[in-house]
């Protein structure tokens, strides 16, 4: 599958803090795109919860840090449909 995406660096910038800074090898923000399936591992700003996930997880489907969000680490359909649930009772 041809991949067209930009660089996360590009299409990304708001998880170049999130990326590992030691952990990621020879893969950086500028040479992996954002539909990329290589394993990164992040750490999350918030929490600094260290975990690995696909780059376009969270890149494209902008998962967040499991550990912290244990109620949507469950399979996509579902998730999302728990996030819209969750975002309807706290805007209602
Ligand atoms: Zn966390």
């Amino acid at each position: 599958m041809k991949n067209t995406r930009g660089f996360i660096a590009e299409e990304r910038p708001d998880l170049i803090e999130e990326w590992h800074p030691l952990e990621n090898n020879e893969d950086t923000l500028v040479n992996v795109r954002s539909g990329s399936d290589k394993i990164i591992v992040w750490r999350y700003k918030e929490c600094e919860h260290v975990w690995k996930t696909q780059a376009k997880s969270r890149a494209i489907k902008n998962t967040v840090c499991p550990k912290c969000h244990e109620r949507y680490n469950v399979s996509f359909p579902e998730l999302k449909y728990n996030h819209m649930k969750s975002l309807l009772l706290y805007l209602l």
